[in-house]
């Protein structure tokens, strides 16, 4: 038989490590937030061979005493929490007391220290978690903790690093994360003697963004702030005019700690929900502020995820947040002219007394434009009072080339897409029937046929039912015939066959997404299949109506692709370009 023993303490921190220390970014992770957590203004993370060879972090935080200094580096000693209560109750990053001691099993490790009130600092020098000397040593006001050969003694784990480009890009990650949670702290990360980031300290939150993303980012955000019991939230999040192709810039933290969490992201995708493509998504950074009491983070080794006891609480709050931001922030695009020269185009114009002379205004008026000219004088221009904040108050002045509305605004020129403010009436109408499973359908006097190749008959055999949940009664006739009973009457006066035909294409595009992105590319397709193209002429009580129906979507801004519906001119654009100015 086997006997059982009590593994020493340096093995113990061995595997310890192989749980929270993955890679060189899990070592900048811990020894950022220990930086943190003492309080530092200033943190640098120096990197060679992607953290391979040497990562050291740099901070004029609080220090250690020597006896601290000792104790940091044993398995389950912290200063952050004393009794079982204090789990419940936790504001630092830290509290397990274990990092120190599994990053220093498995690396070379030195660590230097001073606090404020001492005149010298000490240096503790470890070898696979061995200590191996221990002395004062002179150095500034807070903690330098250097790792060199970070895996030598756990081969396999170190043959399991990715590239360097790659472990880069997890460091960097980590620091982002943390530099944008503590705008008031500068940090700095250098890499093979290069700053790759680097930011001010100054507490503004969007300058780190503009740091670490560029200032065109920072020129596509909103701000986010709302409060309720118990909680608050801020940041910025983008319009829905710029998107990403993946989550990776969507930055949520809860009580300054970077977190996943299913909860949030589901929010953010509601709150987005019908504003973007499919597969895009917004950039966010989203601080949220709980009571610590409700969210649990102590469910993963790296606290990377975190547990809400009042999810659908949080959930609501989170989608509120952003959905509000995004429904009442006036998301009309401006335009911005890059207006000529004034000077050099000033001195191309004939003078004003030639002026009248010029042929360009003496050519007389044609007929018809001169009978355009009358009514467009006796037609009233419509007045558009809208009562919420969606629609902006205007004068509809016209209709231009069967494809625009045009109206005065208060400070400027509206020019509107009549095609996307349809888009987005339909879309929404249609979804609020689809999502009660009450489509209104009518019924063909005459059914329309539907040849299909064989593809494509297998997939309408497949989706029959979805086709009845979006309003189409199809019915197999003969091998390769359908025949369209009925459609969804949304949609008016339409060649159900080419929306069959549409509709099929786009399940086959969408095979391989949920239920739900499928409704959505399905709706999308429809609503724009079933507005008008560019060519409907419109009166203006006709402008009028549409524009009502759009004060009554939710998002008024934009199609289901995130298209804007309206563009605005500014007088002040105008003047300028008119080189009155
Ligand atoms: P934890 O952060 O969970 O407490 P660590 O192993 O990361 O555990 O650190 C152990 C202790 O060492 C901390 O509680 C803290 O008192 C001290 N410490 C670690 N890093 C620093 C630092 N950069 N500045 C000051 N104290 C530190
Ligand atoms: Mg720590």
């Amino acid at each position: 038989m086997t006997k059982i023993i009590q593994l020493p303490e340096d093995l113990i921190n061995k595997i310890a490590a192989g749980e929270v220390i993955e890679r060189p970014a899990s070592v900048v992770k811990e020894l950022v937030e220990n930086s943190i957590d003492a309080g530092a203004t200033f943190i640098e993370v120096e990197i060679k061979n992607a953290g391979k060879h040497l990562i050291r972090v740099t901070d004029n935080g609080l220090g250690m005493s020597f006896e601290d200094a000792k104790l940091s580096l044993v398995r389950h000693a912290t200063s952050k929490i004393r009794t079982a209560d204090d789990l419940h109750n936790i504001r630092t990053l830290g509290f397990r007391g274990e990092a120190l001691a599994s990053i220093a099993a498995v690396s070379h490790f030195v660590l230097t220290t001073k606090v404020r009130e001492s005149l010298s600092g000490f240096r503790i020098v470890c070898s696979g978690g061995v200590v191996q000397t221990e002395q004062e040593a002179g150095t500034s006001d807070g903690t330098t903790i250097e790792i060199h050969d970070l895996f030598f003694n756990t081969p396999v784990r170190k043959k399991f690093l990715k590239s360097d480009a790659s472990e880069i890009g997890h460091i960097v990650d980590i620091i982002t994360h943390y530099a944008l949670v503590n705008p008031k702290i500068s940090f700095r990360c250098v890499n093979d003697g290069n700053a790759i980031l680097q930011t001010d300290g100054q507490g503004d939150l969007l300058g780190v963004v503009a740091a670490v993303y560029g200032r065109n980012v920072v020129k596509e955000l909103v701000p986010v702030h709302a409060e309720s019991d118990g909680f608050s939230i801020s940041g910025f999040v983008s319009k829905p005019t710029f998107s990403r192709g993946d989550k990776s810039q969507q930055h949520f933290f809860v009580n300054g700690r970077a977190v996943k969490n299913a909860v949030l992201d589901a929010a953010m995708h509601e709150a987005y929900h019908s504003t973007l493509f499919i597969h895009r998504h917004p950039f966010a950074v989203l601080l949220l502020d709980v009571e610590p009491q409700i969210v649990d983070v102590n469910i993963h080794p790296t606290k990377k995820e975190v547990k809400f006891e009042k999810s659908d609480v949080i959930y609501r709050f989170v989608y509120h947040a952003v959905r509000d931001v995004l429904q009442n922030e006036n998301l009309i695009p401006v335009q911005s002219f890059q207006g000529p020269d004034a000077s050099a185009l000033r001195s191309s114009l004939p003078s004003s007394s030639s002026l009248s002379s010029s042929s360009l205004f003496q050519k007389p008026f044609d007929t018809t434009s001169q009978a355009a000219l009358q009514s467009a004088v006796h037609s009233p221009a419509l007045e558009v009072r809208s009562h919420g904040e969606k629609v902006p108050q205007m004068k509809l002045l016209g209709q231009v080339q069967k494809t625009f509305f045009i109206a005065e605004a208060e400070d400027g020129l509206l020019i509107i897409d009549q095609h996307i403010v349809q888009e987005r009436v339909f879309y929404e109408r249609f979804m609020t029937q689809y999502l009660s499973t009450a489509v209104k359908t009518q019924a063909l006097l005459e059914p329309a046929v539907f040849d299909s190749s064989p593809a494509e008959a297998a997939l309408i055999r497949h989706y029959l039912s979805e086709f009845e949940k979006f309003g189409f009664a199809v019915e197999e006739f003969g091998t390769s015939h359908f025949l369209i009973r009925s459609v969804p009457s949304i949609f008016g006066k339409v060649q159900a066959a080419d929306v069959v035909r549409d509709l099929v294409h786009q399940f086959e595009e969408s095979k391989r997404n949920s239920v739900v992105s499928l409704a959505e590319a399905v709706i999308t397709r429809m609503a724009c299949r079933a507005s008008v193209k560019a060519g409907d002429t419109f009166s203006n009580q006709e402008m009028q109506q549409w524009l009502y129906e759009l004060e009554k979507c939710t998002l008024a801004y934009h199609c289901p692709h995130g298209r804007p519906i309206f563009i605005k001119i500014t007088a002040d654009e105008l003047e300028k370009m008119f080189l009155r100015v």
